[in-house]
């Protein structure tokens, strides 16, 4: 299809639309002219910052959004709770403001060992403790529970270079129990999946934009959904001609891409 048929765009942020607190040259155009076409939803891995914390950042830098603008790891975690987990018991590691979100949304967790447990969630842990490790382990030994995580990143940036991120959380627990958990995050198709049931636009309608192959360009691969991968942030051209799996478009910057989808 057409990128001038495209409606719904469904973007990373950071390296993409926005670097640290400042928008990359044409992010606001870019975001203006989709407005005007449709819809876009910012779709991010970061599990430390909540919906709210993207409006304030946004709206500090000049950009007006709101809760449907966002899908974030954290509340696909909680929507996918919802609906495949409704009333059961869910173990949780995860930061206090984490299980505070939980709660809010009615998720039935606990942070102990209990035997009717249905699933095992893993999220962005920074009050991380080997006893919630330990009893993370003993339910995915001792019981039939699901292994669930919020997002596969290893690492997280921190000021002075990076931490470990859930991905990195899971890695030492699925080295003890030899099992690997269902990531909810980017490239699992299933934040993709949100955003089309949220707006009713179609696959051929979407396209996913992103800097980083692995997580952006390759959740549009798994959903089957066209991609742009823009070269402000980590990906560059010749990681992209050496990778099996390819974006659709390739474009300098979002700018470029606002040119091509307005000049022509
Ligand atoms: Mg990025």
């Amino acid at each position: 299809m057409n990128l001038k048929e495209k409606k719904l765009f469904l973007l990373d942020i950071d390296g993409t639309v926005s670097i640290g607190d400042k928008f990359i040259d044409g992010a606001i155009d870019f975001l203006k002219y989709i407005s005007s076409v449709g819809k876009y939803i910012f779709i991010t891995n970061n599990s430390t910052k909540g919906t709210h914390d993207y409006i304030e950042k946004f709206s500090k830098m000049g950009l007006k959004t709101d809760a449907s603008n966002f899908i974030t790891a954290v509340n696909a975690s909680i929507k996918y709770l919802k609906k495949n987990y409704c009333g059961k018991k869910i173990f949780v590691c995860g930061t206090k403001s984490f299980l505070t979100e939980l709660e809010k949304n009615g998720i039935n967790f606990t942070e102990k060992f209990e035997t009717d447990i249905s699933a095992v969630l893993i999220a962005f842990d920074s009050e991380l403790s080997y006893g919630k490790i330990y009893n993370a382990c003993r339910i995915l030994s001792e019981t039939k529970a699901d292994y669930i995580a919020t997002n596969p990143d290893l690492a997280c940036p921190a000021p002075f270079g990076f931490i470990p991120d859930c991905g990195s959380i899971c890695s030492m627990i699925s080295a003890a129990v030899k099992k690997e958990p269902l990531f909810i995050g980017k490239p699992s198709v299933l934040m993709a999946d949100m955003c089309l049931e949220a707006t009713g636009y179609s696959k051929d309608e979407t396209i996913i934009v992103g800097d980083r192959l692995y997580t952006d360009i390759l959740i549009g691969v798994n959903a089957k959904i066209d991609t742009a991968a823009v070269l402000t942030g980590e990906t560059d051209i010749n990681e992209i001609s050496a990778s099996d799996y390819k974006p659709t478009y390739v474009f300098r910057s979002v700018k470029e891409f606002y040119e091509k989808l307005t000049v022509e």
